[in-house]
């Protein structure tokens, strides 16, 4: 039989693991409507509510879909259902039917309004025209009278293979069907990786070249790589599916707290973004909250919540972990995560412009107003330990002024390190606040100048960069002499091989998703703490983000050949 050649195509690895399957491709060619005709005024209500109809038909089918999935599935398709009958796109679909277009032509065109709109905005908004789409693919081919888009059916295990993934596709599907999830778009944030994580199969995104392999061809997905095998032969990719299997057992299996091989405790903590999420939280092998993304809370708010009602919403995370660390970060707002009633003109440049911190002193008394809203819920379900910190702070007068109002309140001050600037002059300011904690998602998009979100500049966009360690190191080298803690709240803390190697550096905490934290937990619990500081070593020498990567993985494999022997 002839050996089929070996390939590969690489993208972002998203959720670590290995998995083989064939390629099952989603069908995403969307609908398209061609319907010139111009509707006779008679008839224009009779098609306003042949509109009305299809647009209930096809949010009431996300929400039975809803009853079947559990956990963030169940939210996302319920967010979906609500997206549908949205008034904005809804409206502007009936005022384009009662002018005289046909539904679906007017269902397409209001939607794509929509779409160009959030595009230019960038970022996390320009991810969520994913959304839109499908919800314009599903009212369009129900008004069309064609079947609905989305996942091709199987009982046998698949890779699931698309352009990009709705969030209505991937909330849906079956874990024990679609074993790896594997797409040419979207980000590290998209739904398809927020959806992966949850149900623990292995995702790559940004594959540029995904189309070479066709529908039903045979692929090794390896989630921690970002790789994508074809001519993989059989016997050997079962072998590396079963070893995977065992490390899966594992994860299942742990409960925390984590510690090296050696004995030496890490402390890892929760990112969260309102009170039910941390409710959630509080019941996985975590130890605190490392970042509470407070503007996450706020992203429909058309008026700024009062300091009584701030505070009631802190109150909530905070009554959550009694006894433990909560670090609570001010509005992060800008850029890709706009609060409407945080707002400055147009901006040519927003990645570089008013967020954070500077979002927050633009508008007056707001951030007076958020820390009284932080000190009102600590005085009232003030059982948790309360840290406060800053996004986006450049310089030693910014940290200082924030740390003193936040030191006025009582309270332990620190800033997020995310501007190069700040890691360069960590020891400065460390002398001003109580704790730093690296923010690698925005480090990496300063250091590297990348826009984090951009699917074609994942490979720049990569915590692993060597530009990005050296600034880590640094920082974590100064927190150190100072003897203050430095913690990691980026993506990078979610890595496991990467949280090896940050705690190596001096690192003191690692904050993340909670479905990351048994992987990384695992992953501390087999390498001895010289191993790590090997490994921290070892990537100071790095190039290129893949050497940097592999360098940390052969240093830490010392230990386990070591337990290895021990086991002969
Ligand atoms: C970061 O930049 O790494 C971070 C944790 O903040 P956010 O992702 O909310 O910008
Ligand atoms: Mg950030």
């Amino acid at each position: 039989m002839a050996v089929e050649s070996h390939w590969l195509v690489q993208g972002t690895g998203v959720v670590p693991g290995i998995a083989y399957a064939p390629a099952a491709w989603v069908q995403d060619l969307a609908p398209v409507p061609q319907d010139d005709r111009v509707i006779p005024e008679a008839e224009r209500e009779a098609e306003k509510a042949r509109f009305g109809t299809a647009v209930e038909t096809v949010a009431q089918r996300f929400e039975q879909r809803a009853l079947t999935a559990s956990g963030v599935a169940t939210e996302v398709l319920m967010a979906t259902a609500g997206l549908t009958r949205d008034r904005g796109w809804t409206r502007a679909a009936n005022k384009l039917i009662l002018a005289g277009r046909p539904a679906a032509m007017a269902a397409n065109e209001a939607i794509d309004g929509f779409v160009s709109q959030l595009q230019a905005l960038g970022g996390l908004m320009a991810e969520r025209t994913t959304d839109l789409k499908d919800v314009r693919n599903r009212v369009t081919a129900e008004l069309m009278g064609v079947p609905e888009p989305g996942i091709p059916k199987s009982t046998t295990p698949i890779v699931l293979m698309a352009t990009d993934l709705a969030p209505a596709d991937t909330a849906g599907l079956d874990p024990h069907v679609v074993v790896a999830l594997v797409t040419a778009e979207g980000g590290p944030t998209s739904h398809t990786a927020i959806i992966a994580r949850q149900f623990g199969i292995p995702c790559i995104v940004a594959v540029s070249d995904l189309r070479k392999i066709v529908d039903g061809t045979p692929v090794l997905v390896n989630g921690s790589a970002g790789d994508v095998h074809v001519g993989v032969p059989l016997a050997e990719a079962q072998a590396l599916v079963a070893e995977d299997g065992k490390r899966r057992d594992k994860l299942r299996a742990w409960v925390g707290p984590a510690a090296t091989a050696d004995g030496v405790p890490v402390q890892l903590l929760a990112n969260v973004q309102d009170g039910p999420g941390a409710q959630k939280a509080a019941k996985a092998p975590v130890e605190g909250v490392g970042l509470f993304r407070t503007e996450l809370c706020f992203l429909s708010a058309q008026t700024e919540p009062t300091v009584a009602e701030q505070a009631a919403i802190y109150g909530e995370v905070l009554a959550a972990f009694p006894g433990h660390k909560v670090v609570i970060r001010t509005l992060d707002a800008g850029m890709d995560k706009p609060v409407p009633f945080a707002k400055i003109e147009h901006e040519e440049n927003p990645a570089l412009g008013v967020r954070g911190i500077r979002m927050s002193l633009a508008n007056e008394g707001m951030l007076d107003r958020q820390l009284d809203g932080i000190a009102n819920a600590v005085a009232i379900a003030g059982e948790a330990k309360t840290w406060v910190m800053a996004p986006m702070i450049a310089t030693v007068d910014e940290a200082k002024a924030f740390a003193d109002e936040v030191h006025k309140r009582g309270l332990v001050a620190g800033v997020m390190v995310e501007v190069p600037a700040v890691a360069m002059m960590a020891k400065q300011i460390l002398e001003v606040v109580d704790f730093l904690s690296i923010g690698t998602n925005d480090l990496t998009q300063y250091t590297m100048a990348a826009d984090r979100m951009a699917p074609t500049l994942a490979d720049l966009t990569d915590p692993w960069q060597p530009g990005v360690l050296r600034l880590v190191a640094r920082t974590a080298k100064a927190g150190k002499k100072a003897g203050k803690p430095v913690g990691v709240c980026g993506e990078a803390a979610a890595d496991p091989v990467l949280a090896c190697v940050l705690i190596g550096m001096g690192i003191t905490s690692l904050s993340m998703a909670v479905a990351a934290v048994p992987a990384v937990g695992v992953q501390l619990g087999e390498v001895t703490m010289d191993d790590c500081k090997a490994a921290a070593k070892a990537v100071l020498k790095a190039r290129t983000a893949r050497e940097a990567r592999w360098l940390a993985t052969e240093a830490l494999a010392k230990s386990k050949e070591e337990d290895d022997d021990d086991e002969d």
